[in-house]
């Protein structure tokens, strides 16, 4: 790592997961001199999403061959007293991402393309850099080891408690809920490839459970406020209570759990200074309604190494100013009303009184909506960005 110390980067981003990546594969294949750190060792270890993908993301992104699962077409809503109500598409709008082999193609396509990835490695802190206008000098520790770098651009790819963010004095993510899921296989019984998401204040306030099942393997998980559920305890009574009464569990195995916090709170205002910006998490980039983060960190991350590229090919900090949250957050009105109305339901009777409202046409439109429509992040650049080449000064333009 030491070597390290007599090297300047055009861009430092803290944090290989999705968000991380894409923008360091940005970066690099528009010509930038990219270091990428992530505190993990490797990268596949403590994936924390089930890693469903909207429609929206894989007809617009090219994802790694064979990453992505069976299409999913249908949604099963349960009532707390399990109840059912189907929600059938035409089309494939759910496919669930084998998240290690994406995070790993990823990254092997940031190598090719010239990123230097030091696994292990946490940002510590950083400073200014007298020498160079918008430029830092970071600390980055691996072990005991503390090395400095210096960087053009500091970027925060760093998750939901961004320590980028809290360094640069850039807004931190407020709201949260937590998920917990477990993963299993050998579930007996032929099983149709489907959403199922349940409406339950006590196993998950605020959110929903869920069993995402596409077929292959089967994720089973809660998500909520931590004021007031226990999720490991959550997951348990909802496996034993709810989906062992749907599925036949005795022969499954439990392959792995995930689980982390997911800001809610909607895309943070200021998320750039002079010398840094913030993507996915560490952004807010996440559906305060559905807590999808996927397609957001994807769009946000291409749209922020436009930006970053224009400020490294002009030389001028201050075109990151462009990059701001205040844009995306009209956008996001309805979706932050609707958590708003999420987060106020504290009784079962009063998701059983949401349930039948969605079995009315208006709720069922509604609920359509909220699943099937192609709208989980305002597009920017829209013709496939991750496709298309990087075009010098290029500023982002809105749909
Ligand atoms: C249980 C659960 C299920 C979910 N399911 C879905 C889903 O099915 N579909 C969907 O769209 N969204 C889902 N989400 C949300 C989605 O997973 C996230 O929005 C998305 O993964 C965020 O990616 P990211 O790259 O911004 O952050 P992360 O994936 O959190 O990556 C942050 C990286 O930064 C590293 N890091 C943190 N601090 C430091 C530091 N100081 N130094 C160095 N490295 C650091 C971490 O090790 C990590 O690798 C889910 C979230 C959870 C918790």
């Amino acid at each position: 790592m030491d070597r390290l110390g007599n090297q300047d980067f055009d861009v430092l981003i803290v944090g290989a997961g999705l968000a991380g990546l894409c923008c360091a594969r940005r970066l690099a294949s528009g010509g930038a001199f990219v270091l990428l750190v992530d505190a993990k060792k490797d990268l596949t270890e403590s994936v924390h999403t089930t890693g469903i993908f909207v429609r929206k993301t894989f007809e617009d992104f090219d994802l790694p061959a064979g990453s992505l699962g069976r299409a999913i077409s249908k949604v099963r809503l349960y009532s707390p007293s399990l109840k059912t109500v189907d929600l059938d598409s035409e089309q494939p709008e759910y496919r669930i991402g084998d998240m290690k082999l994406i995070y790993r193609s990823l990254l092997e396509e940031c190598a090719d393309l010239g990123v230097t990835f030091l696994s292990g490695t946490r940002f510590s802190a950083s400073i200014p850099d007298k020498q160079v206008a918008g430029g830092s000098i970071v600390r980055l520790v691996k072990g005991r080891k503390r090395t400095d770098v210096r960087t053009k651009l500091l970027i925060g790819a760093d998750g939901t408690d961004s320590r980028v963010a809290r360094d640069l004095e850039l807004d931190r993510n407020q709201e949260w809920i937590v998920g917990f899921e477990e993963v299993l296989t050998g579930i007996e019984g032929p099983r149709e490839p489907m959403l199922h998401c349940f409406l339950d204040s006590e196993l998950a306030p605020g959110y929903i459970g869920w069993i995402a099942d596409d077929g292959n393997e089967c994720h089973v998980g809660v998500g909520g406020y931590t004021d007031r559920f226990e999720p490991k305890t959550a997951l348990s009574q909802f496996r034993e209570h709810v989906v062992s009464g749907l599925f036949d569990l005795s022969n499954s195995r439990l392959v792995e759990s995930r689980g982390g916090r997911i800001p809610v709170g909607g895309i943070l205002k200021k998320i750039a200074c002079e010398r840094g910006l913030l993507i996915g998490d560490a952004a807010g980039a996440v559906s305060p309604l559905t807590a999808g983060g996927l397609d957001p960190c994807l769009r946000l991350s291409v749209y922020a190494a436009e930006i970053a590229l224009a400020r490294l090919s002009s030389d001028d900090p201050s075109r990151l100013r462009s990059y701001s949250g205040k844009m995306f957050r009209t956008k996001f009105i309805p979706r932050m009303m609707l958590r708003a109305l999420f987060r106020s339901v504290k009784f079962q009777v009063q998701f059983e009184f949401l349930f039948w409202a969605i079995t009315t046409w208006p709720g069922r439109w509604t609920a359509e909506k909220i699943f099937y429509r192609r709208a989980s992040f305002p597009d920017v650049n829209a013709d496939h960005p991750l496709r298309r080449p990087y075009v010098e000064g290029l500023d982002g333009h809105w749909k």
